[in-house]
């Protein structure tokens, strides 16, 4: 995820969008932030949410828990749209509405995301 990666002082490593300290080559595990391996499972939806409109590095331990509780989903939220943009994240759900993911977790994923967009809106104000 070269796009993400945040230049010296501290160097070519992807920021943890919980704490916002970058993730160190050992430090960090994959969390899926919108859609997550849990709610696909058992489906041959698994390689399609494996994408960069739903996946962030995260430090293992506290933050990954705090990844998975609402206040963390927003972060993540968040931290997708600042580097991935809106509307592709929107068209990626909108590609796994019409597969195997029910409506209630896509509606989830609506309420995050449009929690983190409210959290981008006001740090530009
Ligand atoms: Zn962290
Ligand atoms: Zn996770």
């Amino acid at each position: 995820m070269a796009r993400r990666l945040r230049y010296p002082p501290v160097g070519m490593l992807p920021i943890c969008p919980i704490c916002n300290y970058h993730v160190s080559a050992l430090g960090s595990e994959m969390h899926e932030a919108l859609i997550t391996r849990g709610e696909v499972m058992g489906t041959d939806l698994k390689i399609a949410i494996m994408v960069p409109e739903n996946c962030v590095l995260v430090h293992p331990g506290s933050c990954h828990k705090i990844a998975h509780k609402s206040t963390g989903r927003i972060k993540c939220a968040e931290y997708l749209i600042k580097h991935e943009s809106l509307r592709p994240i929107v068209e990626w759900l909108t590609r796994l509405q019409t597969g195997m993911v029910t409506a209630t977790e896509i509606n989830d994923a609506k309420r995050f995301l449009r929690a983190g967009l409210a959290l981008t809106r006001q740090k530009e104000t």
